[in-house]
């Protein structure tokens, strides 16, 4: 079994007043929270760029202004958001402009790139009052912009990190690798969600497991998993002892089952757990050589 990768998600579009007042915002308070999850054990640190007052920022320039002030703190591996939230233009090479922009500067370069494998249904779902709270939203990837992500991220020397919603999106990546659009091992995120939030499998051992069961089979894959919007701390143990990598943070949940941690302190737990479990966890370097075997 590899090392652990343990990957930071520190703030999606999550905000304080949703529960947590140590969700980061500005370029600063993520390079510093980054640095902390880093001391902490991450190898890695997602995160969408956002203004001071948390509402979504998107361009080139905050994109590599954040890594930059990351990059001077610490060697975290540096995965961005492509943003889709924040933009109007879903074209394909409008969603990928600012990463190609970053990849030509070594400074602001990043590691990894998200290509969510399939398109799904994102409303919230209210259980209490058993109504969603949109009814029109779509997360889009056609199949066309997923293959123009994978040859332009893969020109550009960075690492795709397949998030997959549930089963369809795994053959997706299967498919892809097939085609020689992927290279091996494949980097995939088995996404998890709770109940206001229904595209993905359900946060319990058999939602994890039925994603497992439907790895690409034959292909050297890498995996991490993740719950957005519940606690992934009631799986955290299987995935370990599975041979998977774990993906945590504020912006999946704001955690107040424990008060109110940090991104930080979240990652402490998950390595006590990995030490309890007898797996090391891996640094930067060591997660970066995993996911890309010489
Ligand atoms: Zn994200």
């Amino acid at each position: 079994m590899s090392k652990l990768i343990i990957e930071a998600r520190i703030n999606e579009y999550m905000m304080r007043e949703q529960g947590n007042v140590n969700v980061p915002y500005t370029p600063e308070e993520i390079a510093a929270d980054a640095l902390a999850c880093r001391e902490a054990g991450a190898a890695i640190v997602h995160f969408h760029a956002r203004k001071a007052d948390g509402s979504p920022e998107h361009s080139a320039a905050i994109y590599a202004d954040t890594i930059r002030t990351i990059r001077r703190g610490s060697d975290i591996l540096v995965h961005p958001t492509l943003g889709y939230n924040t933009m109007d233009d879903h074209t394909a090479p409008s969603r990928l402009k600012h990463i190609l922009e970053l990849a030509k500067d070594p400074s602001a370069s990043p590691h990894f790139v998200p290509l969510d494998m399939g398109s799904v249904n994102v409303d919230r779902y209210d259980p209490q009052a058993r109504r969603f709270l949109t009814t029109n939203q779509v997360y889009s990837n056609p199949t066309g912009d997923l293959m123009y992500f994978a040859e332009h991220v893969r020109a550009a020397g960075l690492k795709p990190y397949l998030t997959c919603f549930n089963i369809g999106f795994l053959r997706y990546a299967n498919a892809f690798a097939d085609m020689g659009l992927l290279d091996e091992p494949l980097y995939m995120c088995l996404v998890l969600t709770d109940s206001i939030f229904l595209g993905g499998h359900p946060p319990s051992l058999q939602g994890l497991q039925s994603h497992l069961d439907h790895l690409p089979p034959g292909k050297k894959v890498e995996w991490t998993s993740m719950t957005y919007g519940g606690n992934l701390f009631h799986l955290v143990e299987a995935i370990i002892t599975r041979g998977g990598h774990v993906s945590i943070g504020l912006g999946d949940h704001p955690y107040n089952e424990y008060g109110m941690p940090t991104n930080a302190e979240l990652i402490r737990r998950v390595v006590d757990i990995a030490r309890a479990c007898g797996r090391e966890v891996a640094t930067p370097q060591e997660a970066w050589n995993i996911l890309h075997p010489q």
